[in-house]
């Protein structure tokens, strides 16, 4: 838990959020400026800065945020299927394009193609 971290604060309730699914390590919600119709972050609830603080200790919950992930994309919005799918991104450090100091990964999707880029703005 960090007292001035924006998403330990969405995982406590403290501000708002649209959330749209949330157990005892995991929360996630629509990401306020989406860059694609389906837009969520997946975030853990204990604060963890970025992958860059991630070792093989923590395959088991890193485990199952990714295994959440496909599970929240289809039933937020994203399409099934090979012709469907979504981005799962997990920005890590400046260089690494991250604004918000508290893992998460973007699950972005719907009907927009990516056409390779690898990055909504890119
Ligand atoms: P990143 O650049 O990977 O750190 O992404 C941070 C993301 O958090 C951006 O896509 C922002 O739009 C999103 N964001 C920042 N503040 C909030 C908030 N209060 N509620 C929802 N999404 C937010
Ligand atoms: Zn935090």
């Amino acid at each position: 838990m960090s007292d001035n971290c924006i998403f330990c604060k969405i995982s406590r309730g403290e501000i708002p959020a649209k959330k749209v699914y949330e157990d005892d390590e995991f929360v996630a919600f629509q990401d306020i400026n989406p860059a694609a119709p389906v837009h969520l972050l997946l975030i853990t609830r204990r604060h963890i800065e970025s992958m860059q603080d991630v070792s093989p200790d923590d395959a088991g919950w890193l485990g199952r945020m990714m295994a959440l992930a496909p599970r929240l994309a289809l039933e937020n919005g994203c399409n099934p299927g090979a012709q469907g799918g979504f981005r799962l991104l997990a920005n890590s450090g400046a260089e690494g394009g991250q604004e918000v100091p508290h893992l998460h990964f973007h699950i972005i999707g719907g009907s927009r193609p990516w056409k390779g880029r690898v990055a909504p703005n890119a």
